[in-house]
């Protein structure tokens, strides 16, 4: 459903969810510049399903069960049978996913966790709360995942867990991954927060390791109305263990086994994931057609890097990005042309303010840094309108075209 150019301008993308992971923009001289085509809007999204999700809410509203009740084990067992993993255990967030299951698995200080070097920092603080040591890992120049060909050399007598992001939603080379990891006894978690639905071969992103930390923001390609996340295993003893830590530590009431969060996916907002899991492989499906569409209209631009995509993947394209040394004047260029883009990320988690105790610097980890200056998002999404893309591809080419 493509919404009127004039709703756009006029909400632009100001309120948006991305926006808390922006640094403060610079204002440019372009700052006044009507948004066309926004890099994202949630807004078309749920009024598409508005009648469902109100249904949903008021089923709710009426159960008078607001936590760990039947919505909640519904969309369990619907979203674990969607992915081909044997648990699903919702939580509170895909930071908390993470972070769980690194507690499950009695990670902590002295432990060596390897993540990715370019990234959300989201992944880094998982194995930081649980006060694991980071070993960042430099990603594949190519698809921008992290590189098992650089592992063996990261590994050490401490190392516990590989934590792999399927990076705008392309999975890694998990086979990679788990070729390094399983002979050593390693665990290998993945970061599925921006991969729902993608596939290597004739599996699914959150069943390619020993658990996965899945996030519902409501961004993400199945997003909920608010917070959300989930933890996917063929581990039933550790879905058991999730379930308890999730919940205080606690199976049965007041009687409290592990130190645990209070980590809990509402019944309301898995309500309303079950409302939007049926369409997610529609709504993947229409990203895939607009990638599509950018390939083919951005094909051979000297300057310009496209998503590579390796043979055995089947991205879910959670974000188009593409990649050029002039990233920040073509980003101007197309603001001021009312296209908005985004960058992810601009500021690798190793140089973050977060991260300044370790002492790290610039230069540690090169292809972060590279990739942290060049990479621009562009617009996709399931209701960006393929005509919006031509318009976005036709502004890049004429950028290039000017030399
Ligand atoms: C969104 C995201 C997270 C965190 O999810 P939240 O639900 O916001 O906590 C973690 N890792 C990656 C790669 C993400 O994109």
């Amino acid at each position: 459903m493509a919404i009127p150019k004039t709703r756009r301008a006029r909400y632009g993308t100001s309120g948006t969810c991305l926006d808390r992971r922006q640094p403060q923009r610079r204002r440019s001289r372009f700052h006044s510049f009507a948004v066309k085509i926004p890099i994202l809007d949630l807004k078309p999204a749920t009024e598409e399903l508005r009648p469902e999700l109100n249904e949903a809410f008021a089923r709710v509203m009426a159960s008078g069960h607001f936590l760990l009740g039947p919505e909640l084990e519904a969309f369990e067992r619907e979203y674990a049978q969607s992915t081909g993993a044997s648990h699903c255990v919702g939580v509170a967030n895909g930071l908390e996913a993470l972070q769980l299951v690194l507690m499950a698995w009695g990670v902590g200080p002295g432990d060596e966790v390897i993540v990715p070097s370019n990234g959300y920092i989201a992944t880094w603080l998982a194995a930081t709360h649980v006060g694991a040591t980071i070993v960042p890992c430099e990603p594949d120049p190519l698809t921008y995942n992290l590189d098992p060909a650089k592992l063996p050399a990261l590994i050490t007598p401490r190392t516990k867990v590989i934590l792999p992001i399927h990076l705008y939603g392309q999975t890694v080379d998990m086979d990679g991954i788990n070729a390094v990891a399983r002979p050593r006894g390693i665990k290998v978690l993945e970061d599925g927060a921006q991969s729902h639905g993608a596939r290597l071969r004739d599996r699914q992103s959150g069943n390619l390791g020993d658990a996965a930390g899945i996030s519902f923001y409501p961004s993400k390609n199945l997003g909920a109305l608010a917070d959300g996340g989930a933890v996917l295993t063929n581990d039933a003893p550790l879905a058991d263990q999730i379930r308890q830590l999730r919940n205080y530590g606690s199976k049965v009431r007041y009687q409290n086994e592990q130190l645990g969060l209070n980590s809990r996916l509402s019944e309301l907002q898995a309500a309303f994931l079950r409302v939007k899991l049926p369409y997610l492989a529609a709504w993947n499906a229409r990203r895939s057609g607009l990638a599509r569409h950018y390939l083919k209209n951005l094909s051979g631009i000297d300057g310009l890097t496209l998503p590579a995509v390796p043979a055995w993947a089947e991205p879910v394209w959670h974000l188009f990005v593409v990649r050029t040394t002039r990233r920040d004047a073509l980003r101007d260029f197309l603001t001021a042309r009312g296209i908005g883009t985004q960058i992810h990320y601009p500021i690798p988690p190793h140089l973050s303010g977060a991260y300044h105790h370790l002492g790290w610097k610039p230069g540690d980890f090169p292809l972060a840094e590279t990739l942290a200056a060049e990479v621009l998002s562009l617009p996709i999404g399931p209701h960006v309108a393929p005509g919006d893309v031509d318009e976005v591809c036709r502004a890049v080419r004429e950028f290039f075209g000017r030399g």
